[in-house]
């Protein structure tokens, strides 16, 4: 078996004493994307904290091809390609649609996503070649008919598309998304949904979070349930889709 570019062991962490995520162990190889479901409170935001530092673990280990980050800060594990599009994630008023994507590359760079946010000074250079990875990031997902317009006057769904980008400006080897299409219609579901289907055939390592089992079956490769913090099934879509303990969890009576 070859090497998963994520493996998590005995993940832990709780909240004044009550467990969010209580020994998960989980692995995603290169390429693939892995689906992560499960009831509200289940645990899944924070899961995705602890992968990208924005939380550390109580306990557990957390290996990116091969090299333990548990220990290192979300800056340090940006820059060793992981990215994370927050549940919720909002973009920044007050700059274009490009100046935002651009944010995502400074994550990665010395001056730091402080220094995109505040707009501080960097070294010219590295200001071109971040623009330029952000408008390559922009036509990515979309957006280029957009790049140098206010990223609030964007309709929601591509207010999500942008946050991808910013993602993908930083050149993440592993995404994870956190509910992405929560709160969007239908027909911005689709445009998400072919968006991370492009991405997933470009290649790219992805966690996402989703509601909608339809449409974790399409876009996961495996699929793994949370609950009270435990994972209570792994396994292909279709597995994921017969399992009773996942029906009676999560599922109910939306499976029949
Ligand atoms: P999910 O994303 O699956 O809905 P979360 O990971 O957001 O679940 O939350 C799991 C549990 O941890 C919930 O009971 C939630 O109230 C609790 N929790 C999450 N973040 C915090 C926090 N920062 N402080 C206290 N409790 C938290
Ligand atoms: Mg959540």
């Amino acid at each position: 078996m070859t090497q998963p570019l994520l493996r998590a062991t005995g993940l832990a962490r709780s909240f004044g004493g009550v467990y969010a995520v209580d020994g998960v162990d989980l692995r995603v190889d290169a390429g693939r994307t892995l689906g992560v479901i499960g009831p509200n409170g289940a645990g899944k935001s924070t899961l995705f904290n602890l992968v990208s530092g924005q939380l550390p673990a109580d306990r557990g280990e957390i290996l990116l091809d091969g090299r333990r980050i548990d220990r290192l800060s979300p800056h340090r594990r940006a820059r060793l390609g992981v990215a994370i599009v927050f549940q919720s994630a909002r973009t920044f008023h007050g700059m274009t649609v490009l100046e935002n994507a651009m944010v995502g590359a400074h994550a990665t760079t010395r001056a730091g996503f402080a220094a995109a946010a505040f707009r501080l000074p960097v070294h010219r250079r590295e200001e071109r070649m971040i623009a330029s990875r952000a408008r390559e990031a922009v036509v990515r997902v979309g957006l280029e008919a957009w790049a140098d317009r206010p990223a609030e006057l964007l309709p929601l769904g591509q207010q999500r598309a942008l946050q991808v980008a910013r993602a993908l400006c930083a050149e993440p080897r592993l995404l994870l998304l956190d509910e992405p299409a929560s709160g969007l219609r239908a027909a911005e579901r689709e445009q998400l949904s072919l968006l991370i289907e492009q991405l997933r055939a470009d290649g790219l390592t992805m966690m996402l979070i989703e509601h909608d089992v339809a449409m974790v079956s399409r876009l996961a490769d495996r699929v793994t349930v949370l609950d009270l913090g435990h994972v209570i099934a792994e396994g292909t879509p279709d597995e994921i889709r017969r399992d009773p303990r996942v029906v009676s969890a999560y599922i109910g009576t939306e499976a029949a």
